[in-house]
């Protein structure tokens, strides 16, 4: 049975946890702030900030440095830093072209990085996890990793059940309905929660958070290589659906009139503006990769009419799609990643010309179309955020000794 004192006790525990996880996400999105950028980002007053910080500190999640003096009156205020070593994630990536491993940091500090090419072909679900693993392995501090290990985030370029990592889709793996999340759990033996999201989504979650896009709240996100994918942004936060494939933007119909799509349907954004149909078009070979889309820019900037004209294609229906997206969502950026962040400066011209014949001018006149600054580890980076994430939503299970609720009286 629950006594009022116990229901008020544990009231403010919910406030304790729910502040320090206030605090510990800003300090892991901004840096390095003083106290009273904590009091201006968070809202809480100035002497909750003092005593959750000396709890972080205790438990080893932050440092404090006493400020220099920045010349105006009154005492400096410490700066509170993050400690990155305290807290680390895997970040983990399959990508058609390649897979990645990173150790990263509390704060968001990329400490280690490794990337190796693999063919474009089918492979097995048992292969990859035994790739991850060994990638794992050349990342992660053999000694001191147990201790600080707090998440394990994973891209996987398919359609991805968030709630256990079943892999629905991922035609360019050869994977239906793969349960890859588990398998990569027993694989890694993993101790701590494991996450795997679509890197299209998780790619659009770092520009946001870490990119092109950070501070704006409504932001539409689409990347490309073969498959074409993006991200939402609403209201400063990820739309990811009922089971998190929301953003399958690729798979927007834009021209019944359209080619066959690898998803089964016909006329799909992706057969028009994907990686394929910008070589096809230049009369490239279609499985020629990252190498054959660099020979195609290099092409179209010797004056190649096949080259240009088949950028201008993609520009357009680029522009096309996007301008739907643009009176669907409203947002003030639009942010271009994969081959369209490689291909900006040559399509931006036809993309903002289709922006203006199509999208609704209320709209149109808020928006910006920026290429992404994240480049090929976006996915990756989103990936760290995404393990990061439950210990952002609750520092204080990070916290030793755990400390009892407070009693009744203590109202502050
Ligand atoms: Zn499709």
């Amino acid at each position: 049975m629950i006594t009022p004192r116990d229901a008020v006790g544990q009231r403010s525990e919910t406030v304790r946890r729910s502040n320090l996880s206030a605090i510990v996400r800003q300090l892991h999105l901004r840096g390095p702030l003083s106290r009273s950028d904590l009091v201006a980002h968070t809202g809480l007053s100035r002497s909750a900030i003092r005593g959750l910080i000396g709890e972080l500190v205790a438990g080893g999640l932050v440092t404090e440095t006493p400020s220099a003096p920045a010349g105006t009156p009154g005492r400096p205020s410490p700066l509170v830093h993050p400690e990155s070593e305290r807290a680390v994630v895997l970040a983990l990536e399959v990508n058609i072209d390649s897979l990645a491993a990173a150790r990263v940091g509390f704060g968001g500090s990329v400490e280690r990085l490794v990337r190796v090419d693999r063919p474009r072909a089918h492979v097995t679900v048992d292969e990859i996890v035994s790739d991850l693993v060994e990638l794992a392995d050349a990342v992660l501090d053999p000694q001191s990793h147990d201790e600080a290990l707090v998440g394990i985030g994973v891209a996987v370029a398919g359609i991805v059940r968030r709630s256990d990592g079943l892999v629905r889709l991922a035609p360019n793996l050869g994977w239906r309905d793969e349960p890859f999340g588990e398998r990569l759990a027993a694989g890694m033996r993993a101790t701590v929660p494991l996450a795997v999201a679509n890197e299209a989504d998780l790619g659009g979650l770092a520009e946001h958070r870490r990119g092109a896009a950070i501070g704006a709240d409504d932001v539409v996100y689409v990347t490309g290589e073969v498959g074409v994918g993006g991200n939402v942004i609403v209201d400063g936060q990820p739309l990811v659906g009922t089971a998190g494939y929301a953003g399958e933007i690729g798979h927007m119909m834009v021209n019944p009139a359209g080619t066959a799509c690898g998803c089964g349907s016909f006329g799909c954004w992706e057969t028009e503006v994907g990686e394929r149909a910008l070589l096809v078009r230049a009369g490239r070979r279609p499985a020629g990769g990252r190498q054959a889309v660099d020979e195609l820019i290099t092409a179209a900037a010797e004056g190649d009419v096949d080259a240009l004209a088949s950028l201008a294609h993609v520009g357009r229906w680029l522009g096309i799609g996007l301008a739907s997206l643009i009176n669907v969502f409203n947002p003030t950026q639009v942010v271009l990643g994969g081959i369209f962040e490689r291909i900006h400066p040559q399509i931006t011209d036809a993309v903002e010309a289709e922006l203006d014949r199509r999208a609704l001018r209320a709209s149109r006149e808020l928006v910006r179309v920026s290429p992404g600054t994240l480049g090929v580890d976006g996915p990756l980076i989103g990936a760290a955020e995404l393990a990061f994430e439950p210990m952002l939503a609750d520092p204080a299970a990070r916290l030793a000794p755990v400390r009892a609720p407070r009693p009744a009286r203590a109202s502050a």
